[in-house]
């Protein structure tokens, strides 16, 4: 990764820069919009498979409730920070408020390296939080989700851990659910799917056919790889470069996105896959000559000098915070098309929601009318975005994403009204 920006001053500045495009917003809203409402930070204290006893530090921001329950995912990584986590929440309401769900924002995390503990340790250190968590949580206040090291495992536990402390059934509490635990067709692939969307969306405003396009994918997860294999799907495009934290591997004649995924799924790793021509380095992928790049792995992976160095035509944003503020201003002077994160990669929250309609129901959809009202979502809010860009004249598709986030959540500050 290159230069480390604070994420929680990035979340800020973007903050910043779009609200002087938004009349009539008071001081003090301002302040309410950069700041989360409270954050839980906790301690703990779980035992090992050898007896012994180690110490976790957790957290969990609520940032704005809103427009409804606090949202969002849990991390399980060495670099979670309590600014980091209260960046991911900030992020969260946005995207939120940008796809026009009925939600606020929230993240949570843990500081540590999974890779480094069995499963049985794994299920008692998520249980302890979802302890922590549990006078927090609820289908009407906060739901958690997978986010970067978690998945459907770590929410069915917080599920159950969350219902026997209760005493009830309630598959709302957290979204990214195995479909037996009350989870949605369509949620594993929903993150990658928005991605996809709103590249083909923005080939389309650009009057370019994504089907010639070259992509370069950082960070052959759960994100990027459904992103590069659905383009590859669904309109051919050709994806010559894909990476993870091992490294990078690159084939100017396009990889079968589906097989190098098979192979990370065996080996743990994209690096040593067969189909590789050259292996490159992560920096070297960020600035090959493609159309299209998504970043899909982690925060400030592209800062002012990769901005520079930077040849897609098109950036869409798999990845929370993948452009510091300060690459965005050179993206942006280079004409660099960035479809930010709070839209190219709110496919995840989106269905979520629809999870979360299902459980209220205890009714569920086929996949097939998933990924219809998924598509309705996010091209409805890309066209949003567009008509805020053009109406304004703002300086980029971000900037108007977050005028268009800032303007509904802070309405419906003011709507609520002041209390006490
Ligand atoms: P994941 O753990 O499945 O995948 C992350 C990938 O990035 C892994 O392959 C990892 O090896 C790779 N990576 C880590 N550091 C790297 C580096 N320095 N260079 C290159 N690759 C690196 O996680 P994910 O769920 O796909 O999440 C990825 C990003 O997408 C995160 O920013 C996350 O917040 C965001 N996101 C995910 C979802 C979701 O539903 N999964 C939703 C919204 C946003």
């Amino acid at each position: 990764m290159a230069e480390a920006a604070n994420p929680f001053s990035s979340l800020q500045e973007q903050v910043d820069d779009a609200v002087g495009y938004v009349s009539g917003i008071d001081d003090g809203v301002l302040n309410r919009l950069k700041h989360p409402e409270r954050v839980l930070e906790a301690n703990l204290t779980v035992e090992m498979d050898d007896g012994g006893l180690e110490v976790f530090k957790a957290f969990r921001s609520q940032f704005n409730g809103d427009r409804g329950p606090y949202k969002g995912g849990i991390r399980y990584h060495p670099n979670v920070s309590r600014d980091e986590v209260k960046a991911l929440s900030g992020w969260m309401v946005y995207k939120c408020a940008v796809v026009d769900i009925p939600y606020g924002g929230g993240k949570g995390g843990i500081v540590i390296d999974p890779s480094e503990y069995t499963a049985d340790e794994l299920e008692r250190i998520t249980r302890a939080f979802a302890a922590e968590l549990r006078p927090l949580i609820g289908a009407d206040r906060d739901i958690p989700a997978p986010d970067v090291n978690t998945g459907q495992r770590e929410m069915n536990w917080i599920k159950d851990s969350y219902e026997t402390l209760e005493g009830t059934t309630a598959p709302g509490v957290v979204t990214g659910k195995a479909i037996d635990s009350g989870g949605s067709a369509g949620r594993v692939e929903a993150t990658g799917r928005s991605t996809m969307l709103t590249a083909r969306e923005a080939f389309s405003y650009l009057d370019r056919d994504i089907s010639d396009a070259t992509v370069a994918v950082q960070g052959y997860g759960n994100a990027g790889s459904v992103t590069a294999q659905l383009l590859s799907e669904e309109f051919g495009a050709s994806i010559v470069a894909v990476s993870d934290s091992s490294g990078a591997i690159y084939d100017p004649d396009g990889f079968d996105a589906v097989a190098v995924e098979e192979f990370k799924h065996e080996t743990g790793s994209v690096e040593g896959y067969v189909g590789a021509v050259e292996e490159i380095t992560n920096e070297e992928l960020l600035t090959l000559d493609v159309d299209l790049l998504v970043p899909a792995a982690l925060e400030n992976a592209i800062d002012a000098d990769i901005a520079s160095d930077v040849q897609a035509d098109v950036i869409a944003e798999a990845a929370n915070g993948p452009i510091t503020p300060d690459a965005d201003d050179v993206l942006a002077e280079r004409d660099v098309m960035v479809v930010p994160d709070i839209l190219a990669n709110a496919g995840g929250v989106t269905v979520s929601y629809f999870e979360w309609v299902q459980n209220r129901q205890r009714f569920y959809w086929t996949e097939q009318r998933v990924n219809d009202e998924l598509e309705r979502v996010i091209t409805d809010a890309f066209d949003g975005l567009v008509s805020a860009y053009e109406e304004k004249d703002l300086p980029t598709l971000r900037v108007a994403a977050y005028v268009v986030a800032i303007e509904r959540v802070a309405r419906a500050f003011e709507q609520a009204g002041s209390w006490p």
